[in-house]
């Protein structure tokens, strides 16, 4: 924590005697002296998270005040969308907390013991109100972190108002919204800026593989003479044709396992101007990270394989533990075992609504390349 980060693991903490679960609590080195407050978790193994260097008495108010500086920083930084991320927890310094905006509906989701509290709740949604006056406010409840975290279990719902379903935009594009549906919470809003990048350099024909809900295959069909997404999910598969038909788009789309797939694909000799990669965390954690590289590298291999000369490819990584050497590293070697060029466009990372604090490198998590090959 002295060196700047904010979490203190629970092997290193001499004593916590009768602290309540989600406590507040006064941080104290091995000789007393004051290090700030935090906010306790009985369970996890981060048994501490820094909520400020000073003394905190009045926790409620700490959240409303950060809520509102969290929403002033997106006024500096979000432009063109209704959609963003409000608040991204330590990013924003509300450790657990994570808020979403999709136009007129707000989703909330808490992942620890000290923001899934009454007053904690009660404070949150005050202000969210205040701010917004949206329409509702959807909880998304990640039950796995509930349960680590020892919370009473929950269902993702609505918890104000009875509207689950708007429509956003984003770089000129409308999305469907539906609150009950999608992965994480909805759109993967951290891609914003990458969307507008790509379409920079997208041309011809393009494949845009792990399609999702089509956030990168709509943003390519501005440009591309054709497009084709892929995914393996038939209901985010459903959403993207939606989408596509809200912004009278033509666009393929194909249920499938993309490895197969780009296999078969490749196999066949088919070729591409544009192939966007954006697989889901293959390294949920250091123990797969093995597996994980070899997956990214069998994707990029058969996507560069794919490309005709001077297309391009956008190459995605969301896992924290491949870090952005690494995976530049695999897309090198990739080209290098298919015999092609390649030349680095953008090395870009998430968007500016989810923050990356330099002192948390668990904070920037997006690696997203985009490069052009050769023969
Ligand atoms: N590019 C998307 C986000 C992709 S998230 C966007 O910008 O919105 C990862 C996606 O990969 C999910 O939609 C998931 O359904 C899909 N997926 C996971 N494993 C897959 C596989 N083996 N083959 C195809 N799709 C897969």
């Amino acid at each position: 924590m002295l060196a700047g980060h904010v979490w203190v693991y629970r092997s290193d903490i001499v004593s916590s005697n009768g602290v309540p679960p989600g406590a507040l609590v006064r941080v104290l080195d091995d000789r007393g002296k004051f290090l700030g407050s935090a906010l306790y978790s009985s369970s996890s193994q981060i048994a501490l998270r820094l909520l400020s260097r000073e003394l905190v008495d009045d926790f409620p108010a700490l959240l409303r005040k950060r809520i509102r500086e969290a929403i002033a920083y997106r006024k500096q930084v979000v432009h063109g969308t209704d959609a963003y991320r409000v608040v991204f927890s330590e990013g924003d310094f509300l450790p657990g907390l994570i808020v979403d905006c999709y136009n007129d509906l707000i989703s909330m989701q808490i992942l620890t013991q000290a923001m899934d509290s009454e007053a904690a709740r009660r404070a949150i949604m005050a202000e969210l109100n205040e701010q917004f006056k949206p329409s509702a406010i959807a909880e998304r409840v990640d039950p796995r972190v509930r349960e680590l975290e020892q919370l009473a279990a929950r269902t993702s719902n609505l918890i104000q108002g009875d509207k689950s379903s708007t429509i956003f935009s984003m770089n000129g594009i409308r999305f469907h919204y539906e609150a009950h549906e999608g992965q994480k919470t909805g759109a993967f809003l951290d891609q914003r800026e990458n969307y507008a990048a790509a379409t920079q350099y997208a041309r011809g024909e393009a494949l845009d593989v792990f399609c999702y809900q089509g956030g990168f295959a709509l943003h390519l069909a501005q440009r591309c003479s054709s497009v084709t997404g892929v995914d393996s999910s038939r209901p985010a598969l459903e959403m993207a044709e939606k989408n596509a038909a809200l912004n009278g788009r033509e666009i393929e789309w194909i249920e499938a396992n993309a490895f197969e797939l780009l296999r078969d694909y490749a196999h066949a000799g088919r070729q591409y101007d544009c192939i966007v990669l954006d697989p889901p965390a293959f390294a949920k954690s250091r123990r797969n990270l093995e597996t994980a590289l070899r997956g990214y590298k069998e994707l990029n291999l058969r996507a560069l394989k794919m490309l005709r000369p001077g297309g391009v490819l956008v190459t995605c990584s969301c896992s924290y533990h491949v870090s952005r050497t690494e995976f530049l590293a695999i897309v090198a070697s990739a080209a290098r075992d298919v015999h092609r060029n390649i030349r680095l466009l953008e090395n870009r990372t998430q968007a500016k609504d989810h923050p990356i604090l330099l002192p948390i490198p668990e904070t920037a998590y997006l690696k997203c390349v985009a490069a052009t090959v050769s023969y």
